[in-house]
């Protein structure tokens, strides 16, 4: 069993962190943000993320987990040092590496002994390399480091899940022993290993995540063409997808992607292929109808009430970017939000998880607690993202609450039949309006 020391404790480092103990090694995860390591520290977890706080609580209570802001005492005994920072895009699109690069100097000046890093974020081809060109350069004592490239696939709301289960562990190293002592740490997780270099290591975390982009706005697209056709988009889903060289999997047309990854990463990608003066307009083209997607939804709205939205009231079912998280970045409810109330509407909103939205004043909207409170009255309903509790409750006791049932379904995701049949007018993507 190893020391490890996880640099970062949001979606990915934290999960990392408490995943390493659960099978065995010991771990510190290092932030610093103060106020998120002192919660972790009483045993309780800054982000919602199914099964993560019970394994966290646990390994605690068996001093294989633990948690501080001080990085000198979390390398101490380190011999591998995970960078789970964040890659934010910024202005130009490309991603910000400022984070990484801090980690990078943190860890020049605090390790004592020879180390492995892991960059687990997800980084531009190269970046591997300049993190090791920035430890080197910085380095103050005469200890050996080697950096290993080790993207994550994980999703949020099943990360706990995707960490022990993943279908893949990328191991991207130019030197074999650093990535065989990687492989060994894994080992215990029984996975599929794919051994390469860091940059074709690097470059496997993008095309995943912009191959995912782009199979949903494929089917956004065909989804709207299919509206206009009279086809079912949910037909046409199935039956392409039933052909094992297409697959089933990202193929539910819907309001776009949104989170923390998918945008950022398509438009890395993006401006990473302009950098190097390479065409990947497919990916370009992904992007532009993911942006517009949202608004197609709101249109059909707008439209549905004759161009005029002012002073008319809309439920919000949904605001995380999908469900079982509690991750607002991106989201396409956030678009349409903002959208309705530019034109003078009323929005009431309810997550089962997300109970603040800090972008907007009190009043501007109003926050419920109930999926029954923010249906009250309201002039149409607005499915935004597929949680279980929208999709498993009395729709036929909901129906009391709106003045108008007219519900439109941004995820595909209600019974439209049985729905029309208890009186609701419902609208999805991709297929005709049912009433
Ligand atoms: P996050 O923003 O939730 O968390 C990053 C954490 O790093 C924050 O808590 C921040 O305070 C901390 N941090 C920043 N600089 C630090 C430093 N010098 N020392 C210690 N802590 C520091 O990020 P995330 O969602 O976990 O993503 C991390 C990386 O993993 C990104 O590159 C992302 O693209 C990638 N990724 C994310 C997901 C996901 O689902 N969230 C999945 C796969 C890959």
């Amino acid at each position: 069993m190893m020391n490890v020391a996880v640099i970062g404790t949001g979606y990915v480092g934290l999960v990392t962190g408490v995943v390493l103990s659960e099978i065995g090694h010991t771990v510190t995860c290092i932030d610093i943000d103060e106020k998120k390591v002192e919660i972790m520290q009483k045993g309780k977890s800054p982000i919602y993320e199914p099964g993560l706080e019970d394994l966290l609580v646990k390994n605690i209570s068996k001093n294989r987990l633990a948690f501080t802001t001080n990085h000198k005492k979390a390398f101490e005994k380190s011999e591998i040092i995970f960078i789970a920072v964040g890659t934010p895009q910024s202005e130009s699109g490309a991603a910000d590496l400022k984070y990484i690069k801090q980690a990078a100097k943190d860890i020049a000046q605090y390790i004592t002994n020879d180390t492995v890093v892991v960059v687990k974020s997800t980084v531009p081809v190269g970046t591997n390399d300049l993190v090791e060109n920035i430890i080197k350069q910085e380095l103050k004592l005469d200890v050996k480091v080697e950096v290993v490239s080790n993207p994550e696939f994980l999703r949020e709301g099943h990360a706990i899940h995707d960490t022990f289960h993943g279908d893949r562990i990328v191991i991207g190293s130019d030197k074999e022993k650093p990535g065989d002592k990687i492989e060994a740490l894994f080992t215990p997780l029984k996975l599929p290993i794919v051994r390469t270099n860091r940059r074709s290591a690097e470059m496997i975390k993008y095309a995943a995540n912009a191959f995912l982009a782009v199979k949903i706005s494929y089917i956004n697209q065909i989804a709207n063409l299919c509206e206009k056709l009279d086809a079912d988009v949910n037909a046409v889903a199935e039956g392409i997808g039933m052909d094992s060289r297409i697959g089933r999997a990202f193929l539910n047309a819907g309001l776009g992607y949104g989170g923390s990854c998918f945008p950022k990463d398509t438009e890395a990608l993006a401006f990473l292929a302009k950098e190097y003066n390479t065409s990947l307009n497919i990916v370009d083209a992904a992007i532009q109808a993911n942006s517009n997607q949202s608004e197609i939804f709101t249109q059909k709205i707008i439209d549905r009430f004759k161009g005029n939205v002012q002073g008319k009231s809309f439920a919000i079912l949904g605001l995380a970017f999908k469900p079982n998280t509690d991750d607002l970045r991106e989201a396409p409810a956030l678009k349409i939000i903002e959208k309705l109330l530019s034109l003078g509407a009323k929005v009431k909103v309810y997550d089962p998880i997300v109970q603040h939205l800090n972008e907007y004043q009190a009043g501007v909207l109003e926050h419920c607690q109930s999926i029954q409170e923010c249906m009250d009255n309201v002039d149409a309903t607005l499915l935004v993202t597929e949680w279980d509790e929208f999709i498993e409750n009395d729709w036929k006791e909901l129906r009391k609450y709106p003045n108008q049932p007219l519900l439109f379904d941004g995820r595909n995701i209600l019974p439209t039949d049985k729905l029309v049949k208890l009186g609701w007018q419902v609208e999805g993507i991709g297929q005709a309006q049912k009433r």
